[in-house]
């Protein structure tokens, strides 16, 4: 069971997590019409007293942009503003991960986005590593990622995570930690909730954003960073063959931070990863406050405790 932060915000104001509560008839719940987002905060640990969010400005950016795919309208300065709030009344002490969410809320049927209620959430939970940083075992899914023009993938919509949820339990029915999913070209597009790099050849490569894959915030980031660190990287389609003989095989996302793959289908992978490592020893101390040069990736809110 999860531990939930004890206030959500909920139809404009922070409530107690309890009282955060939809109806049965909730628009969303059946047709999945909703947009979420998913960012880590942690207790700054050099000087106490505020949260530290990674790259809070693209986050509520691409929820907004999100809310826009989905006909709604969220403004960034509106899920900045919830998120403070939100911490504010909870004054976390730990690592946590929020996940807002923006819905269609009003009751009853017929699928559509017009002429309908909109509200706009956030709750918060503990959140430890969502995948191991020793490295998970990954299957290629029998499962196809969607395709741009059937659904809106550059949104975190909410129905589009029935891909992702069956691919998933295949996979560890399966006995795998993970499932990679092709896209409709037959290349690589991503993982259930990650997008997935490879080196070959001291060369970083990723499927670019006309393979069908979420615009990660990390793989932006990630991508960033080795630039920045004199790396050569590619965004090009990536062909499963490559995985098996690539030298480094990693995932990234904001609940997985940096994982490395060890196993795909019967094929254990290369164990030594050096630029996996540096691109992840570097994600950290950015992430933990600890390093001048990215500290605009950076949002502190002081919470006075
Ligand atoms: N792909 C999918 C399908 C995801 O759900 C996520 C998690 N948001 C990612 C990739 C990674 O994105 P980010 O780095 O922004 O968390």
């Amino acid at each position: 069971m999860h531990q939930f932060l004890p206030y959500a915000w909920f139809q404009g104001r922070c409530v107690p997590f309890e009282d955060a509560k939809v109806s049965v008839a909730t628009h969303a719940l059946h047709y999945g019409t909703g947009a979420f987002g998913g960012m880590r905060a942690i207790p700054d640990p050099i000087k106490p007293g505020g949260m530290l969010l990674f790259r809070a400005d693209r986050h509520a950016r691409r929820l907004s942009q999100s809310a826009h795919l989905l006909l709604a309208d969220l403004s960034e300065e509106t899920v900045m503003e919830a998120l403070t709030a939100m911490l504010h009344a909870n004054k976390p002490t730990t690592p946590i991960y929020l996940r807002p969410f923006v819905y269609t809320s009003d009751l009853g049927i017929a699928p559509r986005l017009h002429n309908i209620e909109t509200d706009f959430l956030i709750y918060g939970l503990e959140l430890g590593d969502y995948l191991s940083p020793d490295g998970v075992s990954c299957r290629i899914s029998s499962w196809t990622r969607q395709e741009d023009r059937s659904l809106p993938l550059r949104g975190k919509i909410s129905g589009a995570y029935i891909t992702s949820s069956l691919a998933k339990s295949e996979a560890v029915a399966s006995g795998f930690d993970e499932a990679l999913l092709m896209n409709t070209r037959g290349k690589v597009s991503e993982a259930s909730g990650m997008n997935l790099f490879i080196v070959r050849d001291g060369q970083l490569i990723t499927p670019g954003v006309d393979q069908d894959i979420l615009e990660g915030i990390t793989r932006a980031s990630v991508i960033e960073l080795a630039r920045g660190m004199g790396i050569d990287v590619i965004e090009r389609p990536v062909d499963k063959t490559e995985l098996f003989i690539a030298d480094e095989v990693f995932l990234t996302g904001t609940a997985a931070k940096i994982s490395p793959i060890r196993q795909l289908e019967s094929t254990v992978l290369s164990q030594h990863r050096p630029l996996m490592e540096a691109l992840r020893s570097k994600l950290v101390a950015i992430t933990e406050g600890r390093d001048e040069q990215y500290a605009h990736w950076i949002t502190r809110i002081d919470l006075g405790n």
